[in-house]
């Protein structure tokens, strides 16, 4: 099978099939091989491993997948996708191609079904319109994962792995970190894929935690209070938090536990590491 990581032989592929970009799915497939082998062997995949692929495209990484894992479930939104992946996968007996929104999708069951409820690994150049909603999705609802493995926008993938006291630290960076270490493994130019997006790239690996980084007794109040105070940014987090709506708590609690916790009450959201933020939620 030819290798579609080599740019004439997707476009063979694309005219005949007379294949139409669909923007709305975020559709940029990659054309470069490097980039590929750097995914792969961040992912670090043996032939034990049962990995999931977001949006396979024409199946260029679901090929190589294919040759190094056990199994491979790859669920793709666009139907007009689905009789190229036919072809393009036919050599191997172990990729299951499914056609579904992935947010729709119970990959809990998955991991059941295909992993006995094992840890999978997840690999995808993903569709960036919906990159938060992927990945927090993984993570909130308890998905077995061993690593996700993933092409996001480069903004993105540095607000994952940034810290407390720069411009980019928020909601995302400390959710992502709460479930999983993260280290960007490569930054990837617009000229590797087809079409070329607007945007540039970087392939971030998140390695899930067994045991979390921090111990807190209530997750969902926790992360209720990390939005309220990214919420406006700009404000203090007792004016951010106290009298937040839903969340109810008064300024004069908010500012207790700062006290408590030695911070000053002018401080901000922004200057918090996830341990603090931990704290302060048991404190309110
Ligand atoms: N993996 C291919 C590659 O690297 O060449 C394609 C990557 S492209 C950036 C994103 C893929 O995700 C497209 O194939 C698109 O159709 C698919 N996609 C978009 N939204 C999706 C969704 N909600 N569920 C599943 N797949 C989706």
């Amino acid at each position: 099978m030819a290798d579609l990581g080599i740019p004439r032989n997707t476009i063979e592929i694309l005219q005949k099939y007379n294949f139409n970009f669909q923007k709305k799915y975020g559709q940029n497939f990659l054309i470069d091989t490097n980039v590929l082998d750097k995914i792969l062997s961040a992912a670090e995949i043996t032939g034990e491993d049962c990995v999931l692929e977001i949006g396979p495209g024409i199946g260029t990484m679901t090929q190589r997948l294919a040759e190094r894992a056990g199994e491979v479930v790859a669920v793709e939104i666009d139907r007009n996708l689905i009789p190229i992946l036919e072809e393009t996968l036919s050599p191997y007996d172990n990729v299951t191609v499914i056609n579904e929104d992935i947010l729709k999708v119970d990959i809990g069951r998955i991991a059941e079904e295909k992993n006995g409820g094992r840890p999978i690994k997840i690999v995808a150049n993903l569709p960036y319109y919906i990159t938060t909603p992927i990945i927090m999705g993984l993570f909130e609802n308890h998905v077995p994962l061993e690593s996700i493995t993933v092409m996001v926008q480069k903004e993105v993938a540095e607000r994952m792995q940034v810290g407390p006291g720069t411009k980019d630290y928020g909601a995302l960076s400390l959710a992502v970190q709460y479930y999983a270490k993260p280290e960007i493994v490569a930054n990837v130019p617009p000229n590797c894929f087809i079409p070329r997006p607007t945007v540039g790239s970087a392939v971030i690996r998140l390695t899930c935690y067994g045991k979390k980084p921090v111990q807190v007794t209530d997750e969902r109040k926790m992360f209720a209070l990390i939005r309220a105070s990214f919420n406006q940014r700009r404000k203090t987090l007792v004016n951010s938090i106290g009298n937040a709506p839903g969340l109810g708590i008064s300024k004069e609690k908010a500012a207790a536990a700062l006290e408590r916790m030695q911070l000053p009450p002018t401080v901000r959201g922004e200057a918090l590491t996830l341990a603090q933020f931990a704290a302060l939620s048991d404190l309110v």
